[in-house]
C-alpha cells in the first residue's frame, strides 16, 4: 500500500516536470497503479487506517506525487453540496472552462507541501474535464467550485505547476480579478 513514505515532498524535480501521456489500453501496472493511489485517498479520510499508518488526509493524488512521471491522477472526495467524486483517471485534460475565476478561501494545501502556504489559489470557476477511467471508459465531467478545484490542482502536478506558483507574492490575499470565493 502507498504511504507517506512513497509521497514524493516539493524540491523533487519530478514535481516540477511535464508528466508523460499514458498510452491507451494502460498496462496491468500502471492500472494497479492507479487503483492504489486510489485507495491511499480512502485509507487516509479513515479515521483508524490513518492513524495507524499516520497518513494525512488527501482529496487528490497525482502520479508524479509518487515518483512516477505519468499521466494519471486519482481523486476521492465530497463536494460541498454532498455529491461524490471518486475517480481514477488516465489522461485526464481540460477541455474547456469559464472565464469566472473562483479560489477557496481558506487557501489549498497539497501531501506533497509539508508548510502551510497561505494566500488565494486562483481557479477556473467551471471546467469540463475528458479523461479515461479505470475500466477504460472514456468520461466527461463538468466541474465547478471545491470539484473544479481539486480537479485543477491534481491536473496541475501533471504539468509541474504547485498551487503556490499562483499565489501572489505581494499581496497574497487580494482576490483575484472576476472571482468568487468558495467557502
Ligand atoms: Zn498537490
Amino acid at each position: 500500500m502507498i504511504t507517506m513514505d512513497d509521497i514524493v515532498r516539493e524540491g523533487n524535480p519530478i514535481l516540477t516536470k511535464t508528466a508523460e501521456e499514458v498510452s491507451l489500453p494502460p498496462t496491468e501496472e500502471e492500472t494497479e497503479t492507479l487503483k492504489e493511489m486510489l485507495q491511499f485517498l480512502k485509507n487516509s479520510q479513515d479515521e483508524k487506517i490513518a492513524e495507524q499508518y499516520k497518513l494525512r488526509a488527501g482529496v487528490g493524488l497525482a502520479a508524479p506525487q509518487i515518483g512516477i512521471s505519468k499521466r494519471m491522477v486519482a481523486v476521492h472526495f465530497e463536494d460541498f453540496d454532498g455529491k461524490q467524486y471518486s475517480y481514477g483517471l488516465f489522461n485526464p485534460r481540460i477541455v474547456s472552462h469559464s472565464v469566472e475565476k473562483a479560489y477557496l478561501s481558506t487557501g489549498e494545501g497539497c501531501l506533497s507541501v509539508d508548510r502551510e502556504v497561505p494566500g488565494y489559489v486562483p481557479r477556473y470557476a467551471r471546467i469540463t474535464v475528458k479523461a479515461t477511467d479505470l475500466e477504460g471508459n472514456p468520461v466527461k465531467l463538468r466541474l465547478r467550485g471545491y470539484a473544479a478545484i481539486v480537479f485543477q490542482h491534481e491536473i496541475d502536478h501533471l504539468n509541474g505547476i504547485m498551487f503556490y506558483d499562483y499565489i501572489n507574492p505581494a499581496n497574497p490575499f487580494e482576490a483575484p480579478e472576476n472571482s468568487r470565493p468558495i467557502e
